[in-house]
């Protein structure tokens, strides 16, 4: 396959972190990264930075950009990602227009851009829905829906037995808050990424519809 660089974009709870475990088991040449698992587990090891963004994602607010960006430039680095044969996903970042210019110059100066986005594209009244039966596996970011994809041992992960825990964002009201912010800011996400050809659309209410799509998209726009 040629390198593949992904970015997921979605609403909240539109399920980029499902999707990316499915195109981890079947592309396993791409590796993932999660710019919520990064955040969760600063925030989980109480770090200095962790402290510090704690307070914007349980009010439901946007990291601020350049700390995002420096977060995800560290992490991009320390994994060697920035060469042309990487092949990676990225879910949740970059998500403000700032973001992804930053991201931008940091790729292009290894020739390393991303050469695809896809956004899923779902139903936010199906999503409120939903929201409230998620629960997470908080150092693998694994996450489980009560209703639609319930660990097989309540309240514990499937791989590890260790215990779920419920996302202190997942609660109505901030929830419609992330909502919102994402409707504000994915409009020139979008544009900035159709201007570059790379943008694609994938619509469907739930995973089970949409991976179809999104795995045969991918195996056929990459494979060489
Ligand atoms: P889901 O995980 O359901 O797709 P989401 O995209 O809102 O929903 P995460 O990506 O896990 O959730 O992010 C959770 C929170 O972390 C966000 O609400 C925000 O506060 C912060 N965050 C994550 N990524 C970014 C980013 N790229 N820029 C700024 N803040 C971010
Ligand atoms: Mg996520």
């Amino acid at each position: 396959m040629k390198p593949l660089r992904l970015l997921l974009l979605g609403a909240p709870g539109s399920g980029k972190g499902t999707q990316t475990s499915k195109v981890l088991k079947d592309f396993t040449h791409i590796k993932a990264i999660s710019s919520g698992d990064i955040l969760r587990q600063q925030i989980n090891a109480q770090t200095n930075i962790g402290k510090e963004i704690s307070r914007y994602i349980k009010n439901g607010s946007l990291v601020p950009d350049e700390i995002m960006a420096r977060l995800l430039e560290t992490e991009l680095q320390r994994r060697q990602w920035l060469n042309r044969d990487a092949s990676w996903l990225l879910d949740g970042f970059p998500r403000t227009f700032t973001q992804a210019s930053i991201l931008d110059e940091v790729l292009g100066k290894s020739g390393a851009n991303l050469n695809q986005v896809v956004e899923l594209d779902v139903d936010q009244k199906v999503i409120l829905q939903r929201i409230e039966a998620r629960w997470i596996h908080l150092p693998s970011g694994r996450v489980y829906n009560l209703d639609y994809n319930p660990p097989k041992v309540p309240f514990k992960d499937d791989v590890t037995g260790e215990p779920l825990s419920k996302r202190s964002d997942d609660n109505a009201e901030t929830f419609q808050k992330r909502l919102d912010i994402y409707n504000g800011e994915i409009g020139p996400l979008r544009d900035y990424y159709k201007q570059k050809n790379i943008f694609h659309t994938i619509s469907g209410n739930s995973s089970d519809i949409i991976y179809p799509q999104l795995s045969r998209y991918l195996s056929e726009k990459f494979a060489s």
